[in-house]
């Protein structure tokens, strides 16, 4: 299949790899020029779907999204009927509906599809997507989520995918921050990290975030697998929904602050695991 892909940082390059070993004719598209080998590289977002059949995003933001799709040298000038978007980047669900309004408007279709798996699950093909969009367009793309994950779920409708993604980095961030705070008060008490992760591990408070994170926090080792410059733009993502939504999230709101901490101290492009360290300065 022909398949354009836009944004080649620490989940998208791996995805592309994958689809270029899935047999696919892959042309990528950066920001900042960068290339995958085997794939074609474009100097533009249209220039790289312009014959695609597939145009796959995963880039930072929601702006980012924006521009890619619709700002100068955008995807939007060279879709057509039979072309199908996928959004694979955390944007606001909201702007999602928009955003394929606007695509659909061309006569090409538009699925939103999230994925968690981190670094790890991007360069294993161990991903999980989340998937908002029509039943048989998400059907039809099934092989290429196959092909880059382990499983993929179809939440709703447009936008549905991106709804439930925040609602899992919710989580994410939660019982992380649950991880740092017993992280700083036992070590007070004189427990060793490493103690508490193996009683972690043997316990019902077990789950994949911690067990794909503690290796990297008993290392201190805060290199990204999720900026957590990132997860402050999805905690973002969930206090603003939430407030449009009428819905309180107490906890978050205060998570939120300990993120704003560990920007000022400068771990903006570090793990957010690096919060670790943010948490035990408070
Ligand atoms: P990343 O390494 O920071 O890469 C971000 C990508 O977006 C880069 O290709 C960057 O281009 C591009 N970009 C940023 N602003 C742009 C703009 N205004 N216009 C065009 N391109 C722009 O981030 P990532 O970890 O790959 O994450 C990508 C998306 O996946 C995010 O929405 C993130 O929340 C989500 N996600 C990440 C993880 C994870 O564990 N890392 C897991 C699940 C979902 P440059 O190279 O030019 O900067």
């Amino acid at each position: 299949m022909k398949i354009a892909y836009l944004g080649l940082g620490i989940m998208g390059r791996p995805m592309a790899v994958n689809l270029v070993k899935a047999g696919h004719e892959v042309t990528v598209w950066n920001r900042t020029a960068k290339s995958v080998e085997g794939a074609k590289t474009a100097a533009t977002p249209a220039e790289a779907a312009k014959d695609a059949e597939v145009v796959w995003m995963c880039v930072a933001d929601t702006k980012a999204v924006e521009t890619v799709l619709f700002g100068a040298g955008g995807v939007e000038s060279v879709l057509r009927p039979g072309v199908t978007v996928i959004d694979s980047s955390t944007i606001a669900p909201k702007a999602t509906v928009e955003f394929a309004k606007r695509v659909r408007a061309k006569g090409a279709e538009f699925v939103d599809a999230p994925v968690t798996g981190s670094k790890v699950g991007a360069e294993n093909a161990q991903l999980l997507f989340i998937v908002g969009g029509p039943e048989k367009t998400v059907e039809a793309l099934d092989p290429l989520f196959r092909a880059l994950g382990k499983k993929v779920i179809r939440v709703g409708e447009t936008g549905a995918g991106e709804s439930a993604k925040i609602g899992m980095n919710l989580m994410i961030a939660s019982i992380f921050e649950g991880f740092a705070e017993a992280l700083a008060l036992t070590g007070k008490l004189g427990v060793k990290p490493e103690i508490l992760v193996e009683l972690i591990e043997n316990s019902m408070i077990r789950s994949g975030v911690t067990d794909y994170k503690s290796k990297f926090v008993l290392k201190q080792d805060w290199s990204a697998n999720f900026p957590l410059r990132l997860m402050l733009k999805d905690i973002h993502l969930m206090l603003d929904t939430a407030k449009d939504e009428g819905v309180k999230l107490p906890a978050l709101t205060e998570i939120e602050k300990v993120y704003q901490k560990a920007v000022a101290a400068g771990h903006a492009d570090d793990d957010f695991a690096s919060t670790v360290e943010t948490v035990r300065g408070l």
